[in-house]
């Protein structure tokens, strides 16, 4: 197998050389080539050497002379290297042509050098082209003729010939010719399709490259754009705090100095000032915090389970509060960003705490299903479950569907959604309002997978 394998290379090599693109239906012709080489080359001695020992048994020293030439030529064909393959084609079919007329004036075997010489025209069609396979077929009928017009006329004294008639001589002859036309024919209007698929492929692949170049290059500019919208979210967040703490710090001055002096309604004012300013500086911080996110990630192997068991620990203080139950199961271990996943199912049991229906013990399960390329989690609560219009709404940033009646900044799923997509996955959720929500997401296994949102 081994030496089978480094004579393919080698006879690829020699014969075919450096083509590797899919051009045209000369590629496919000369593969065809290349393959009868390869098999012809290494399985000829089986013919060849009996061919040898018979043909010098009984006299016919020209014919074993034939036999061990076409050996030799054969390897020069196939081993030998700077011969151009179109050369090494018009070798082969030459050989072809010489054996099929030796049969004929040698042996005097009508029947098989007839089909020796269409099999060449068939080759030869295949390999090289329809225009040489009709050029051969012309010069083999022009001597054919001039074989049964010799029956009639004795110009030359052909053993071949010998007992034959014209009419069966002609009658045979013509059925070949028109046989080797009629296929050649077929041949090239095959190919013409051929070629045209092939051409039509080729035109389909370079357009898929260019648009796969097209969406590369869209990528990179999401990127670039989506971290200058970061730094711009940074910024403002970051310079916005200054002059809000300055808010904050008059406004408590203004009480502390003035409290006396200032109306009960002007006293309610300044307060609601100051709510609004922490709510700010609140929101500011979450800002903060979203716009850093991934920044400085680290790729480690750990354990959902365990994560799960510490943040457990970490809402300690919710999770009993409000009675609830987290339950888990079967969870893996993956590869990824420990302590974003971290904070993404932190947000999750946080959310399915805080959206719960009263009167009813809260419940959330944690899942995890092993799909080929990722891993796929689910997070499962009995709360008060989400309207399918805004399904897809609330991972945008800020976006909030009960403000009044649960309290929160509308960061925490953007937040999610961008942890997820730093982990080339995807989230969603599923739900049924009044009766609860499952929150999916996935995580792929292959984190190269550049995401857009690193
Ligand atoms: P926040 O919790 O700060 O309001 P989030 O981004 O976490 O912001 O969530 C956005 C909105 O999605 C929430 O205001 C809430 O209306 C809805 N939501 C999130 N999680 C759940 C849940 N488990 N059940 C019902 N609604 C939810």
């Amino acid at each position: 197998m081994k030496y089978w394998g480094e004579y393919k290379i080698r006879l690829a090599k020699t014969i075919l050389g450096e083509q590797v693109a899919i051009q045209n239906l000369s590629y496919y012709r000369n593969q065809l080539f290349y393959y009868i080489v390869l098999y012809t080359l290494a399985f000829s001695p089986i013919a060849i050497v009996p061919g040898i020992f018979a043909s010098y048994l009984t006299g016919f020293i020209n014919l074993a002379i034939l036999n061990i030439a076409t050996f030799l030529i054969l390897i020069i064909l196939a081993l030998v290297k700077p011969i151009n393959i179109e050369t090494r084609k018009i070798i082969l079919i030459s050989i072809l042509f010489i054996i099929a007329w030796t049969l004929f004036f040698e042996l005097n075997l009508e029947g098989p050098g007839l089909m020796y010489l269409f099999t060449v025209t068939i080759v030869t069609c295949l390999i090289h082209s329809g225009k040489s396979a009709y050029l051969l077929i012309l010069f083999n009928s022009i001597i054919l003729c001039f074989i049964g017009l010799n029956i009639e006329f004795q110009w030359l004294s052909l053993a071949i010939t010998e007992n034959q008639s014209i009419t069966t001589w002609f009658g045979i002859v013509v059925n070949l010719i028109f046989l080797s036309i009629i296929i050649v024919a077929c041949f090239e209007i095959i190919f013409k399709k051929l070629e045209k698929i092939i051409v039509q492929q080729r035109i389909l692949n370079e357009t898929v490259n260019q648009d796969n170049q097209k969406i590369l290059n869209t990528q990179k500019v999401l990127k670039e754009k989506n971290e200058e919208l970061n730094q711009f979210a940074h910024t403002i967040a970051h310079d916005l705090k200054e002059p809000l703490r300055s808010m904050q710090a008059f406004s408590h001055l203004t009480i502390s100095k003035y409290k006396d002096s200032i109306p009960e309604k002007g006293q309610e004012f300044l307060h609601h000032i100051q709510t609004s300013s922490e709510r700010m500086a609140l929101l500011l911080d979450s800002l903060l915090e979203y716009s850093q996110l991934g920044k400085g990630k680290q790729k480690s192997v750990f354990s959902v389970k365990e994560l799960v068991k510490e943040l457990e620990k970490d809402l300690s203080q919710l999770i009993q509060e409000n009675e609830a139950i987290i339950r888990y199961n079967g969870l893996p271990k993956i590869i990824g960003y420990e302590l974003e996943f971290k904070q993404l199912l932190q947000n999750l049991i946080a959310n399915a705490i805080k959206f719960r229906k009263d009167n009813e013990e809260i419940e959330v399960k944690i899942k995890a299903n092993e799909k080929d390329k990722h891993w796929e989690f689910l997070v499962t609560d009995n709360g008060i479950g989400i309207d399918s219009k805004h399904r897809e709404k609330i991972f945008t940033i800020f976006h909030r569907l009960h403000k009044n009646k649960f309290p929160g900044t509308g960061l925490g799923l953007a937040n999610c959604k961008k942890i997820v997509e730093i982990h080339g996955g995807d989230i969603w959720v599923d739900s049924i309002p009044e009766k609860g929500s499952t929150f999916y997401f996935t995580i792929s296994k292959n984190l190269e997978a550049a995401p857009i949102n690193e």
